[in-house]
């Protein structure tokens, strides 16, 4: 399968490479910026002090792949994230983690990392990550704590350069992993098929000016849940037939939600949008940190990254062997 250029390059072509080159100008101006504030360190994932890695101390997991402590400072915020990659196949999707408290993602981005090679950039905000609190980062040197899913702005270069360091010159694609919480906020909805409630964000069954869904027809598994879905950007003049694999996802019978970015909150998401970058978010409904609960969530959004990967991994330096290690 091919890179599918003349899609990309049209009808809003000449605008989405400008964006892609500002953002990739951006991104390599903060790396340059960067070194010399950043500590990058190996790491020993059957020994190192975290809950993540404590959950998967089996050497065989991390065969082939190297694992690295990145630190860095930006203004008043001291961030912590773990790299690993794929050493025998680097070449691959950037898989990003940015809630330390979901903890079935980083199961599932160490199975893609392995699977589909590429690099996994993981926001670590502690060793341990069993509540809601892990979700923040809190070395803020008094200020509040911080969303690490609410800080890719340009006037943050650090950061996003940072969690996005492995982009590439052709930039990879992105996969994002979060899990939710159950059904949505119902004050939140925006048209009559909204239907249900509860305390979540994120939800097949909520639509608004932002969120168009797409639901699956059959509703089999893994998209019987509603929380469990493909999220994708798209920026309004682009329309969201521009939304990255989006046709066909929805003609495999995903869940499949497309986000209209007007004004971005500081999500990857929408950052990626407004920079022109291949991206795709796979969200699953959070089923705790026992090993039953990470392993039902994790399976669900496996399912949903090898699917999108057999359909879409037509991308530059990604070719669709899955390694034979899984
Ligand atoms: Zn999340």
């Amino acid at each position: 399968m091919r890179f599918r250029d003349d899609r990309a390059l049209r009808p809003n072509g000449w605008r989405r490479v400008v964006a892609i080159m500002v953002g990739m100008a951006a991104l390599l101006a903060g790396v340059a910026l960067s070194f010399a504030s950043s500590a990058f360190e190996p790491v020993d994932p059957l020994t190192v002090i975290d809950d993540d890695f404590a959950r998967h101390r089996d050497p065989a997991l991390w065969t082939g792949l190297s694992v690295s402590r990145v630190m860095f400072s930006e203004g008043a915020t001291t961030w912590r994230l773990w790299r690993i990659a794929n050493v025998s196949r680097p070449d691959g999707p950037l898989w990003v983690v940015t809630h330390d408290n979901e903890n079935a993602t980083f199961s599932a981005a160490l199975d893609a990392v392995r699977s589909w090679g590429g690099v996994a950039m993981v926001v670590d905000t502690g060793p341990v990550d069993g509540s809601y609190r892990a979700r923040f980062n809190r070395d803020t040197t008094g200020s509040p704590p911080i969303d690490p899913n609410r800080n890719f702005r340009d006037s943050l270069p650090l950061y996003a350069s940072h969690v996005l360091a492995d982009l590439g010159p052709r930039p990879r694609l992105i996969v994002a992993l979060h899990t939710n919480a159950p059904g949505f906020d119902a004050a939140l909805a925006g048209c009559a098929k909204a239907t249900g409630g509860g305390s979540g964000e994120i939800s097949i069954r909520l639509c608004n000016a932002r969120f168009q869904p797409s639901p699956s027809l059959s509703r089999r598994w893994p998209f019987d849940d509603d929380d469990n879905l493909a999220l994708i950007p798209y920026l309004p003049d682009a329309g969201g037939q521009s939304a990255w694999c989006g046709d066909r996802l929805v003609k495999a019978d995903f869940n499949v939600v497309f986000e209209r970015v007007v004004k971005s909150d500081g999500s990857l998401s929408n950052y990626a949008a407004q920079h022109g970058l291949r991206y795709i978010n796979f969200e699953t409904r959070d089923l705790g940190s026992s090993p039953a609960g990470i392993a039902a969530a994790k399976a669900r959004l496996v399912h949903m990254i090898d699917a999108m990967m057999e359909r879409c991994g037509d991308v530059p330096e990604v070719d669709l062997r899955r390694l034979a290690s899984r």
